[in-house]
């Protein structure tokens, strides 16, 4: 991955965030306070604009870039919660132009531990970590089989889906979705469904 493709890969989250705020929100309306889409969705934007005006020249600098800017346009727990992950993925790779898959698979792996450390969330807690650790887990083990970015990426981007998808039957127990106790149980996790459409932003600019 070079600079550039880490700006497509965010231009395309921002894309699919833009195409799915309604339905982010409709999540969030159902177990939280309904402006996740719209969160993200300013967020997005502004990145792509911040990234636009000065294009960095790493991935490394794309990625911390993109999490300052999330961290700073984004009110809700989901700015923080992806811009501190993206600021300590980006900070883990090296300041090479172009990084390998087994590079982002460490950085990515910094990223959830960074969001883990800020909001406490253990995978079945029902948030974005249900998401993002088992397309952490597919694309290292996809990167140790040999796997190159593109199929490390799709495999990441099924998981990541099927993560959104289990957190279904989950109870909430951090975020507003956990103030709903066992009301929070039946609906999909919006942050876990943000987080399957940004693996799948991967997938799709790695192919
Ligand atoms: P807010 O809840 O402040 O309105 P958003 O609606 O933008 O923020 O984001 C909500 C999402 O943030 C949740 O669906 C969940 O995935 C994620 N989230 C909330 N709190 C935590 C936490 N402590 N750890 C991990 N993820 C969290
Ligand atoms: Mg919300
Ligand atoms: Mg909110």
């Amino acid at each position: 991955m070079d600079a550039a493709l880490a700006g497509d890969w965010m231009r395309a989250a921002a894309a699919a965030v833009a195409a799915g705020a309604g339905r982010l929100t409709e999540l969030d309306t159902a177990i939280g306070d309904g402006d996740h889409g719209a969160n993200l969705h300013r967020g997005f934007t502004a990145v792509v604009a911040a990234l636009t005006e000065s294009p960095p020249q790493t991935v490394s600098e794309v990625l911390v870039k993109a999490g300052t800017t999330l961290m700073s346009r984004v009110g809700g727990a989901s700015g923080p919660l992806y811009g501190t992950a993206l600021r300590a993925a980006g900070k883990a790779l090296p300041a090479t132009p172009t990084v390998e898959p087994a590079e982002l698979a460490a950085a990515l792996h910094a990223g959830l531990a960074a969001v883990r450390r800020l909001g406490g969330a253990a995978p079945g807690d029902k948030t974005m970590v249900d998401a993002y650790a088992p397309a952490l887990d597919a694309f290292e083990t996809a990167v140790a089989g040999g796997a190159g970015l593109g199929a490390a990426a799709q495999a990441a981007a099924g998981a990541a889906r099927a993560g959104a998808e289990a957190t279904v039957p989950m109870r909430a127990r951090k975020g507003r979705a956990s103030y709903l106790g066992e009301r929070s149980i039946g609906h999909q996790d919006p942050g876990a469904a943000s987080t399957g459409l940004f693996f799948a932003a991967l997938a799709e600019v790695s192919q």
